[in-house]
């Protein structure tokens, strides 16, 4: 693969300099030297992990029951659906068929050993797809969920793009990373004016979605022990081993420290942002 088709294809967690994690997964700007070989330490991060962003099955359920008109047998898409943490908390909520689709062979792989000989996997589709050009007819699902992905191609356009895929009356449910309070120290505003500049104040999202064309049903902030339990907390576990295994290699060695420093942020900064669920409703005009 020629590295200028890496960066037009990939989404990965990488900043401008190509070394940087961030809390959002973000468009990666031309490929920094040997990118290749660095896509595969990301990813032999990520692979590793429980979920490949912040989220727990407490908030997934808790967005889930705000539904009240789903059918009996609900269509679900999750997109990002990563490795499928989220996923398999749906397929134990609601007798529903599930559509996971992720643009990384790997992460789909590891779902469907994850659901190979469980009640589930009849009912969970595994699909490699782009969110960005998803080739499912109009009007097949009830329910488009995504957990820390539609800023990939960005919060409104996804609620654009997405919506001729709902019936009418349909839902969407997408967790977003937002700034909590507006007063955030400019430490961790400079931080995400390179890592997601795109990031709003979580309140404000509310007129993008009735601009959409959705009805707001709830949203709520994600705890944040969600960013530790399941991701960071094993991300510090893995990067410690890789740290050994890529002891000469200062590009790997890169990565890992931008990927600490994300953490320090949060640390320190957790207050002032974080993950919010959006719950919504398709109007049906
Ligand atoms: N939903 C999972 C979770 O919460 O653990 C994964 C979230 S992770 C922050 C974002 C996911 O989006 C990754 O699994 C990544 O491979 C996937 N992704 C990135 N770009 C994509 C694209 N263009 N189309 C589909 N999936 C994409």
């Amino acid at each position: 693969m020629k590295l200028g088709e890496v960066s037009e294809r990939l989404m990965v967690p990488l900043s401008k300099s190509g070394l940087r994690a961030s809390g959002a997964w973000v468009r990666i700007p031309p490929s920094p030297p040997r990118f290749g070989e660095m896509e595969e330490v990301f990813y032999e991060i990520f692979k590793s992990l429980p979920r490949q962003g912040a989220g727990d099955e407490a908030s997934t359920e808790r967005a889930f029951r705000k539904l009240a008109n789903l059918p009996e047998h609900p269509e679900i898409l999750d997109v990002g659906c990563g490795t499928g943490n989220q996923t398999i908390t749906l397929a134990k909520l609601a007798p529903c068929n599930i559509t996971a689709l992720d643009n990384h062979v790997p992460f789909i792989d590891i779902l469907k050993r994850n659901i190979h000989h469980t009640s589930y996997s009849d009912r969970i589709r595994c699909v490699v797809g782009d969110m960005a050009s998803m080739n499912f007819a109009d009007g097949t699902f009830d329910l488009i969920w995504s957990e820390g992905a539609a800023n990939i191609m960005g919060f409104e356009k996804a609620l654009y793009a997405w919506k001729p895929l709902l019936r009418p009356e349909g839902y969407m449910v997408i967790s977003e990373l937002v700034w909590f309070k507006e007063d955030a120290p400019q430490e961790i505003r400079d931080y995400f004016a390179e890592a997601y500049p795109d990031m709003k104040y979580y309140e404000h999202h509310y007129l993008t979605i009735e601009s959409a064309g959705y009805k707001m049903v709830d949203y709520f902030p994600v705890p944040d022990k969600s960013w530790w339990t399941d991701y960071y907390t094993p991300a510090e576990k893995k990067i410690a081993e890789m740290r050994l295994k890529y002891k000469d290699n200062r590009d790997a060695q890169a990565i890992f420290d931008s990927f600490q420093l994300e953490m320090e942020m949060h640390r320190k900064y957790s207050p002032y942002y974080g993950y919010s669920f959006y719950i919504m409703h398709k109007e049906n005009k």
